[in-house]
């Protein structure tokens, strides 16, 4: 009888098993991009150059370290969005000088009032859904007298996120306009606890149940000790917690157009330095929406005053911010919207 119980067991477990990889494998399948040279023709437009003067531009001395709610922060911020006045790109309708204020209540005791800084391109077939790609703006602002200037942290991740909406932009202007909105969302008062996407997680100005995905970007212009024989890599956090789909979306992405190795250490449940719990990505999964964190791990410089731009490794924040677009590009222009089921 007790070996019967067991065999029956067994066979249950392995015919569940078997539907899981079928699941898999057709979800898998289902993943493809229509028309790859469409996206190569845009991922082109994101280049060294423009990512060098951008990291250059926001951790330049005149912006203080970029703390929160001082003035050199609302520098950055202003940078920030006359970038997008620049390019058309435009701001929500209900915050038109694409700002959302964050009160002093919203920060800790001793902050000035801040803002976040948001601008989007409206999608053509679905502009009620959201594909939001964010980087933090702030940083550490200046120290025992020495200033921070975050190049990597983040830097890096604003300009990868400059140079990913203006492939968008010249895309749209092309008549390859997103299907879905792709929102561009720099948050502030990341370093003083992720205040700025808390804030707006919780005053959402697109509708909080139509975003469809948050990527976001906090350091990826450096590499680890642990990648120092083999630089090409990212670490992928968080993808398939809410969405296995979206997981599977990043490796399409990435085997399609960058191969990359794709690092899942931090992404380990018992990951002792929980980097899931420790960027902006956090507030929007605590909504129950699909995330992903793209890092490149902590490095010597990370939140010294030695974080500085000559030391970005600016081919590969090309291609790290190359597999970020391309998997947007993919969100916004799928036929489904992304499913937030985890198989
Ligand atoms: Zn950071």
């Amino acid at each position: 009888m007790k070996v019967l119980v067991a065999s029956a067991l067994i066979l249950v477990g392995s015919c569940a098993t078997l539907r899981h990889s079928k699941k898999i494998e057709n979800l898998k399948n289902s993943i493809s991009y229509d028309n790859e040279s469409i996206v190569t023709q845009y991922l082109n437009t994101i280049n060294t150059e423009d990512l060098k003067s951008h990291v250059e531009e926001i951790s330049s001395d005149k912006y203080q370290g970029r703390m929160t709610g001082e003035k050199g922060h609302n520098d950055v911020c202003n940078y920030i969005r006359s970038y997008y006045d620049s390019l058309n790109i435009k701001a929500p309708e209900s915050h038109p000088d694409y700002y959302q204020k964050v009160p002093k209540e919203a920060l800790p005791d001793d902050l000035n009032e801040s803002q976040n800084v948001i601008a989007y391109i409206e999608g053509s077939e679905f502009p009620n859904e959201y594909i939001y790609i964010t980087a933090h703006s702030d940083h550490e602002g200046i120290v025992e007298g020495k200033i921070y200037p975050g190049a990597d942290d983040n830097g890096s991740g604003t300009a990868a996120v400059f140079e990913m909406a203006e492939a968008f932009k010249k895309a749209a202007n092309d008549g390859y306009r997103p299907k879905r909105s792709v929102v561009f969302l720099h948050v502030t008062a990341e370093e003083v606890g992720l205040h700025g996407s808390r804030y707006y997680t919780d005053n959402p100005i697109f509708p909080i149940e139509n975003t469809v995905s948050t990527l976001n970007i906090d350091m990826i212009g450096r590499v680890d000790k642990r990648h120092k024989d083999n630089e090409d890599y990212i670490y992928v956090i968080g993808a398939d917690r809410i969405s296995t789909e979206l997981h599977f979306i990043i490796q399409e992405a990435n085997s399609s157009f960058v191969n990359l190795n794709l690092d899942y250490k931090y992404n380990e449940e018992n990951d002792h330095n929980r980097y899931y719990y420790r960027s902006d990505h956090y507030n929007f999964a605590l909504k129950n929406i699909p995330v992903v964190f793209f890092f490149n791990g902590e490095h010597e410089d990370y939140t010294k005053p030695t974080d500085t731009p000559d030391k970005i490794n600016y081919p590969l924040l090309a291609k790290r911010t190359k597999l970020i677009f391309s998997t947007a590009w993919y969100l916004a222009n799928s036929p489904n919207r992304l499913k937030s089921e985890i198989i």
